[in-house]
């Protein structure tokens, strides 16, 4: 897929720790997770182990619908950090979450013309690993036994492999 050298820096991989793990192992299985919190309901993202509203430490993840509006965007023609260079141009956009949070993130399948503020869009996801395949969303609602799993050990995780980010596209 790619010429560059294995080995070679790159700017997209995560910093994957302890706390964010169940993030991006769920992103690696189609599902976008949030944090919300149980005594204020706040939901939020990015992930933090507190509440940014109330401050409290009963936060914990939830999977989100997959669902947003177009907050904002714009367009990148030129970024010298690879892997991005050889993606120009492509749309830089926070999006607002039904569930309220707004993310950065980045959209596909569509150009600069098609947008609109407030438009519909669907998280999809870009796997990172070379040659790997990309992740399918999974519907809403769609079962999913390992991802909340709270004392689901990595060792079977497919994030080591192949870890995978949440992007959005323009809703069916
Ligand atoms: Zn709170």
């Amino acid at each position: 897929m790619s010429a560059r050298p294995a080995g070679a820096p790159r700017f997209d991989l995560p910093e994957i720790d302890g706390f964010t793990h169940p993030y991006w192992d769920a992103a690696a299985r189609g599902h976008l997770l949030i944090r919300r919190c149980a005594d204020c309901g706040l939901a939020h993202h990015y992930p933090r182990e507190f509440c940014p509203r109330c401050w409290s430490e009963s936060v914990g993840w939830e999977r989100a619908s997959g669902r947003a509006t177009l907050y904002t965007w714009s367009v990148v023609h030129r970024n010298d950090l690879p892997p991005f260079g050889a993606r120009v141009p492509y749309i830089a956009a926070v999006v607002e979450l039904a569930e309220g949070p707004r993310m950065m993130t980045e959209l596909v399948g569509c150009t600069g013309q098609d947008l609109r503020v407030g438009m519909e869009l669907r998280v999809d996801f870009r796997t990172l690993a070379e040659d790997a395949p990309d992740v399918d969303a999974l519907p809403e609602g769609a079962p999913d036994v390992d991802a909340l799993a709270k004392d689901s050990p990595a060792k079977d995780s497919p994030v080591q492999d192949a870890p995978a980010v949440p992007v959005f596209r323009p809703a069916p």
